[in-house]
């Protein structure tokens, strides 16, 4: 029989509930499995009777293990390899802030280290992104949301994770139920995440994005847009095709109207496919009349094959000037951090534990993060 995670709201609070104790006594679970790694349910103080032999019978403190952990050398990134039950590997990757350090509109910036955690959501993707790792290797499965609040507490254990970001393995938005029950759980104790320090990136799924703001009021929406007109996005996404530029594009206003939050915008550099200076150009026409903060992303070679060559650092500067200068977007540069232990989700999982690929996504938390302040 499958063991069932605890953290999978649905099924701990329809088993208490079944077993007639009350739904709520999941929180002194998570509570304790998230500080007491060696959990064993006897141990767990105050819980009615009969939820002892319930959780014997139906539950392990968590289902998922830690199967490896990879720290950088400056001790900024680490990257925690997750074994399922299943026995499917998924990435999670802490980044650390010295908050310390730096400045915010001109003053010292407070608070100590927090971290940001990069969560997957499935194992594979099947959207297909020709440039991306997790999209060569197919879907294989969803995670459910006791699988993606797993990797939290895992990481959990090792620093105090004060964001997270749905930018690891997957489509978010294609495992969306799990996605939801998973974030609701994160705001609410013992986790107690603000939605505002959780961000969502997707490719485009327009029905889901339509309907976050509504069952996720508050979260971040992060778009992974990666070209200003529909035939390069589809050149570059197969999933374009299904979800049409012009439609993402009233999703996300309606989104925005909704929520009134802003909406940051994921653009991969590609050279010579959509860096051009008309690119710049049409997307700053495109998002003009948003409230986006653009991220654009120096793509990371995914293996000798690759169709695409990263843009150059002059061509990304001249793109992001248009989109300032001319358009007044709020722009940024993906920043690099974790390279020396590929702190890539996506690619490891793709290329066996102990490869030494270059990393990909994780610099764009640094980006989120700042504007997370
Ligand atoms: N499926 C979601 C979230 C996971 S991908 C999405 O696509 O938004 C997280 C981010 O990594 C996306 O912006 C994605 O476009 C980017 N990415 C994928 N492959 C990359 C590569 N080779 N180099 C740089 N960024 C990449
Ligand atoms: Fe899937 Fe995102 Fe990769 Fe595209 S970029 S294949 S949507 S994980």
């Amino acid at each position: 029989m499958k063991i069932k995670s605890v953290f999978d709201v649905s099924e701990i609070k329809s088993e208490l509930e079944s077993a007639g104790i009350n739904p709520n006594f999941a929180y002194p679970i998570w509570k304790y499995v998230i500080r007491n790694p060696n959990c064993v349910w006897d141990e767990i103080p105050s819980l009615p009777s009969p939820a002892y032999s319930l959780l014997h019978s139906k539950f392990k403190p968590l289902t998922s293990s830690l199967h490896s952990l990879f720290h950088s050398t400056d001790g900024a990134t680490s990257k925690l390899l997750i074994k399922l039950q299943s026995g499917a590997l998924v990435e999670a990757v802490i980044m650390r802030y010295d908050t310390r350090l730096g400045k915010y509109r001109g003053n010292p910036r407070l608070g100590g280290l927090r971290s940001t955690l990069c969560i997957s959501s499935q194992v594979g993707c099947k959207m297909g992104c020709k440039f991306c790792a997790t999209g060569t290797m197919g879907f294989k499965n969803h995670l459910t949301s006791g699988e993606i609040l797993e990797q939290l507490v895992h990481a959990s254990r090792l620093s105090d994770i004060r964001n997270v970001v749905f930018m690891g393995m997957g489509e978010p938005l294609n495992n969306y139920s799990a996605v939801v029950d998973a974030v609701r759980v994160m705001t609410r104790p013992p986790f107690q995440l603000s939605p505002k320090r959780i961000t969502i990136s997707t490719v485009g799924v327009v029905h889901a994005i339509s309907k976050l703001h509504n069952d996720l009021p508050g979260i971040n929406l992060a778009v992974s847009l990666h070209a200003p007109v529909q035939d390069i996005r589809c050149q570059i996404m197969p999933a374009a095709r299904a979800f049409p530029l012009e439609k993402l594009m009233d999703a996300l206003r309606a989104f925005q109207k909704n929520s009134q939050q802003k909406i940051f915008i994921e653009y991969i550099m590609l050279d010579g496919v959509n860096d051009e200076e008309q690119h710049a150009r049409q997307l700053g026409e495109l998002l003009k009349t948003f409230e986006v903060v653009v991220n654009l992303i120096p793509f990371n070679p995914i293996g000798s094959s690759s169709q695409f060559r990263t843009s150059s650092e002059e061509k990304v500067s001249s793109f992001q000037r248009i989109l300032r200068e001319t358009y007044n977007i709020r722009t940024t540069i993906r920043k690099q951090m974790g390279q020396d232990i590929s702190g890539a989700c996506g690619q490891l999982v793709v290329n066996q534990p102990d490869s030494n690929k270059p990393p990909r996504s994780v610099e764009l938390i640094t980006d989120i993060e700042d504007l997370h302040l």
